[in-house]
């Protein structure tokens, strides 16, 4: 099935923004990521994975996996970097809040040697979300708690309440405010089956689009968010990003645990929780098989029970790279396999199983032409791996942004 490629304009904002719909051609399931294997031909443990966020703290946590630490805490020294870099506006600190400017957290995790599992929903005020998920698990006789209750228990056990809102995410969400697009979270979404795709921007839509971006600009600049650092917040606030973290983390006996940490969706409803706390769609975690984790869109992934569901594939016989392929291809069936849809939504899963064999797998090759999706591997040698696609193209982010026109587009950037 074809569509018009999405022809990004790599040096600028304003090309990136002005982007047409891209070109999407379903792929046949590809060859497996290569799986590192020893010469006896057995995979390498220790390993980890995780997303391309944890690039800079798996170092340490390989270290600390190979002399003898415990997995889950292993994974869970991946994901504090982000969730503490107030940087990474997408986990913990830092995080793009909610509509009403409020950053909430979402984590789960599981220990496969205890087999326990915990969770945090709508959490506020504590940046680590992944570990008060881990104190539900070995303090609550419970697995899963939200919103007032989750930050009152994580006060209870010691954790420090701060403000997540660092000044630049404050700004860039009062600069959504300001924009404020109509295509927004609220109304039906992607999956009613009277949903239509935006149409083309006519020209006085696109004088209107000159306008806003202008418009954007200039508020960018009242809020005195630094010249150096307004295009990708204006990028952020017409493309919400995602973001997320998921680990997994096999150690030498075949221990193995996983955790995911978000910040969610950018300006998502208050209240609302994705798929990165639900245990068996954003981490899941099986001693006796391995463990799977997912970044991406959370909606669609809670309706496929993603990381279950590739546990679970792999348990019945297949390689983490078919497991992944088909949890991606039941979110393709949901759409009735409809392009003009599924180019809204996307999904990156990483699949580890016990004896040390993983895939990154994803629905399309990356968000943008100039960002394919890759996870991070360690098994002694550091590196980012891409994935392999279930479709090849890139996808388009939602809710939909308005077309700016080719013309438009040369006379902006001027
Ligand atoms: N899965 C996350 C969510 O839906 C977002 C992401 O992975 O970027 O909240």
């Amino acid at each position: 099935m074809t569509f018009s490629r999405r022809d990004f304009v790599k040096t600028s904002v304003l090309g990136t923004l002005a982007t047409g719909v891209g070109t999407h051609t379903a792929k046949p399931l590809s060859e497996s990521v290569s799986p590192h294997q020893g010469s006896s031909g057995s995979y390498k443990r220790p390993v980890i994975i995780c997303a391309h966020n944890g690039y800079n703290y798996i170092d340490d946590a390989y270290a600390f996996l190979k002399g003898g630490g415990d997995t889950l805490d292993a994974a869970l020294r991946v994901v504090k970097g982000p969730e503490d870099d107030p940087n990474d506006t997408s986990v913990g600190l830092g995080g793009l809040p909610n509509e009403d400017g409020v950053v909430e957290l979402d984590s789960c995790c599981m220990h496969g040697p205890t087999r326990r599992a915990g969770s945090v929903g709508a959490l506020h005020n504590v940046k680590n979300a992944s570990q008060v998920a881990k104190a539900v698990m070995t303090d609550t006789g419970h697995v899963m708690l939200v919103g007032e209750g989750a930050e009152n228990f994580a006060h209870a056990m010691g954790f420090p309440r701060e403000n997540l809102l660092t000044d630049h995410s404050r700004k860039i969400w009062l600069l959504w405010k300001e924009y404020h697009t109509p295509n927004d979270w609220w109304g039906p979404g992607l999956d009613d089956p009277n949903w239509q795709p935006p149409r083309e921007a006519g020209k006085s839509q696109s004088e209107l689009w000159q306008n806003t971006y202008r418009r954007l600009e200039e508020r960018a600049a009242d809020l005195g968010i630094p010249p150096e650092l307004r295009e990708d917040a204006i990028y952020k606030v017409v493309y919400p990003p995602t973001g997320t973290i998921h680990c997994s983390a096999l150690n030498e006996k075949g221990e193995i645990s996983g955790c995911t940490t978000t910040s969610g969706l950018a300006y998502k409803m208050s209240g609302r929780v994705g798929d990165s706390p639900i245990i068996g769609a954003g981490c899941y975690t099986d001693q006796d098989v391995g463990s799977a984790g997912a970044t991406g869109s959370g909606e669609e992934n809670i309706k496929v029970a993603g990381a279950h569901t590739i546990v679970e594939n792999m348990r019945h016989g297949m390689t983490p790279e078919e497991a992944g392929m088909d949890a991606l291809k039941r979110i393709a069936r949901n759409y009735n396999h409809d392009m003009t849809r599924l180019q809204y939504v996307d999904m990156i899963y990483y699949v580890l199983r016990k004896d040390g064999a993983f895939a990154g797998v994803s629905l399309w090759t990356g968000y943008q032409a100039t960002k394919p999706h890759t996870i991070v591997v360690h098994d002694g040698e550091k590196r980012s791996v891409q994935t392999k696609a279930l479709f090849e193209g890139y996808s388009r982010d939602f809710p939909p942004p308005v077309q700016v026109p080719e013309a438009v587009k040369k006379q902006m950037m001027r």
